[in-house]
């Protein structure tokens, strides 16, 4: 009797839902008994577990998220569901993944996997889960390559390897994103698959940053995970592990990949929002106590993985947004204690012109000159202390102090690579030029070139490389190192450059 009670019931639900992925002994129905914004309870399907996807009644889906006394916290995975109390739940036996694939290049899905920009369906096969235990200890590599960012402050001072996390944070309106859209076209021909990860972002937002990827054809490289501010938070607190679990995939398959997480405040509110709709007790600055625990889970799955799990990579730049630069708020601390080194971005700097407007003395790379490539190495040196200096004696100048002739020259050179390291937002700077320009600084070959021209001088400075010196461009950075030859070439180079660069400046004042 028994047995044909419960036949009858499959037979029920395998006629009312198609989606249904039916495992005999896992098969449990409940029936939802709670109804709130974008989450449900459930009861009746006691032996789930968390991260289980159910199905509720014929066209929702949820994913299980807690659970409570008798009761199964749920929440919808649909931005527009219609379930309403008494409506039957059932067990699917699968926890959430994503679709994983190539497929997804150049493509824009919703946290769950569905594309969202109107280009049909994915073409892929395989899938990832959501939530994953990072790869262990035994399971990574000590980070050692560079990932190039383009953006000269940062790869000569605050150098990102492959695998490592490094945190961006700064006030509304300081370039955090342009630091992230950087370096995602900078990685043109760079062998490394980009994912733009955008939590709780406006649609004209995401918009204009798939446009500018778009011009740098940096699609051909780039997937975006994306979820909108108006989407239900249980979208928005997803996003950022569905990222992770494409990143995975790649990973897997050897390669190096580039993670951007823009932003994990915005994920901390949403994580937020869910759990006081759940009256879980709010804890410091009302977040749930366990938010570390979910940023930590989250960038712990990026790293420099071990051939035994793919050989790949991947490096996460997480971003947090502060209030007034108060770097010691809650959310901001604890990224800062998860990740590898933070950049910060200054709103004083910002509106001084300074932009990047990122503050060296305040930024850090905990893995540094390791993930640096050799070239790099030999000019980046000092640059941090002159930099440091410059600012420390830039204080008396505001008193109208005289000054001696030592400091007036550290002042000097200060303004000149305050000036050099000044870039606009999406014109990252390859390598080699960085390279010249800071053995340049290193050995004054700067000093004279007005400060304002300092940026044209650039421009064509490479053009001029590119053009007249193209296989001692490639020597040197095959080399990986300025070789005594290459140095004097190098060298020649440049200063013919700089007086024709002078005369023509002279000329044209005339
Ligand atoms: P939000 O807090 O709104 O997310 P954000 O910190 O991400 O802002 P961005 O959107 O990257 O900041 O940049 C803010 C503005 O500053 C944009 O208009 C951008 O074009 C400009 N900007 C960013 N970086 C630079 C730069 N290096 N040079 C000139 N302008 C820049
Ligand atoms: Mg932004």
């Amino acid at each position: 009797m028994k047995i044909d009670k419960y036949n009858q019931l499959l037979q029920d639900i395998e006629s009312k839902t198609k989606q249904f992925t039916y495992q005999g002994y896992l098969f449990e129905r409940g029936s939802i008994t709670f109804i709130g914004a974008s989450i449900v309870g459930a009861n009746g399907i006691h032996n789930c577990f968390i991260g289980e996807v159910v199905q509720i009644g014929e066209e929702s889906q949820g994913y299980i998220f807690g659970f409570r006394g008798e009761e199964v916290q749920i929440i919808l995975l649909d931005t527009s569901s219609k379930v309403k109390v008494g409506d039957p739940v059932f067990r699917t036996g699968q926890a959430l993944s994503i679709p994983a694939g190539r497929g997804l290049i150049g493509r824009i899905v919703d946290p769950t996997g569905r594309p969202i920009d109107g280009r049909g369906p994915l073409v892929t096969s395989e899938t990832r889960l959501i939530e994953k235990i990072a790869p262990s200890v035994i399971e990574r590599k000590p980070v050692s390559k560079p990932i190039q960012t383009g953006i000269k402050v940062v790869d000569s001072m605050i150098p990102i390897g492959k695998g490592q996390r490094e945190l961006i944070i700064g006030d509304r309106q300081t370039g955090k994103s342009s630091i992230l859209i950087d370096t995602i076209i900078n990685q043109k021909d760079a062998n490394v698959i980009c994912i733009y990860v955008a939590i709780a972002q406006r649609a004209s937002t995401v918009s204009s940053i798939v446009e500018t990827l778009s011009q740098f054809g940096a699609l051909d490289y780039t997937s975006f995970i994306v979820s909108l501010a108006e989407d239900p938070p249980s979208l928005r607190y997803l996003a950022p592990f569905s990222g992770s679990a494409l990143a995975e995939y790649f990973a897997q398959q050897g390669k190096d990949v580039l993670i951007v997480y823009d932003d994990l405040s915005k994920h901390a509110d949403s994580y937020r929002e869910l759990s006081l709709l759940l009256q879980r007790p709010p804890a410091r600055e009302a977040y749930p106590s366990d938010i570390f625990y979910l940023h930590s889970r989250l960038l712990e799955r990026a790293g420099n993985f071990a051939d035994s799990i793919g050989g790949g990579s991947i490096t996460a730049l997480p971003v947090v947004e502060t209030y007034g630069g108060d770097i010691s708020q809650y959310i901001p601390t604890n990224l800062i204690s998860i990740t590898d080194g933070q950049i910060y971005l200054e709103k004083e700097l910002f509106n001084t012109g300074v932009r990047p407007a990122i503050n060296v003395g305040l930024s850090v790379s905990r893995v540094g000159s390791s993930a640096q490539t050799g070239l790099m190495k030999q000019v980046s040196k000092g640059l941090r202390l002159d930099l440091s200096q410059y600012h420390d004696l830039k204080t008396f100048t505001e008193f109208g102090a005289e000054l001696d002739k030592d400091t007036l020259y550290r002042l000097k050179r200060g303004e000149l690579l305050v000036e050099l390291m000044k870039q606009p937002n999406n014109q990252p700077v390859p390598l080699i030029l960085q390279v010249f320009m800071l053995y340049a600084y290193h050995h004054h070959l700067l000093d004279e070139i007005d400060l304002t021209r300092l940026q044209e001088f650039a421009d064509q400075m490479y053009a001029q490389l590119k053009e007249n010196a193209p296989q001692l461009i490639e020597m040197i950075l095959r080399a990986d190192k300025f070789t005594e030859e290459l140095e004097a070439t190098g060298k020649k180079h440049m200063i013919e450059f700089i007086q024709n660069f002078k005369k023509s400046c002279i000329e044209e004042t005339e």
